[in-house]
């Protein structure tokens, strides 16, 4: 597995991992998903909210294996509203 991932001009770019399918990737590649302690879960567009993350591919099968083993509840340590879900699974194949 790589660890790190570096752009066309050598230098490094953050990953993170896919809680699904446990690919590190460019975050721009991941949805993260937030949760700050008292409050719910939120989908962190800009990826800098306060709070636990959890990443997922922007990919649909990805999305639904984290839904279905509960991989991004478990990452954030809380419950995922399903209207988190239906915007995640908006998303093109
Ligand atoms: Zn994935």
């Amino acid at each position: 597995m790589k660890h790190s991932v570096y752009d066309e001009n050598g230098r490094r770019v953050a990953v993170r991992m896919c809680v699904a399918c446990r690919e590190r990737r460019e975050k721009s590649a991941l949805f993260r998903v937030v949760k700050e302690k008292g409050k719910s879960a939120l989908l962190d567009e800009a990826g800098n909210l306060p709070g636990r993350g959890a990443y997922v591919c922007k990919n649909r099968s990805c999305i639904e294996r984290a839904a279905k083993i509960r991989a991004l509840e478990r990452g954030i340590k809380g419950e995922i509203p399903k209207e988190i879900y239906e915007v995640l699974l908006k998303v093109e194949e």
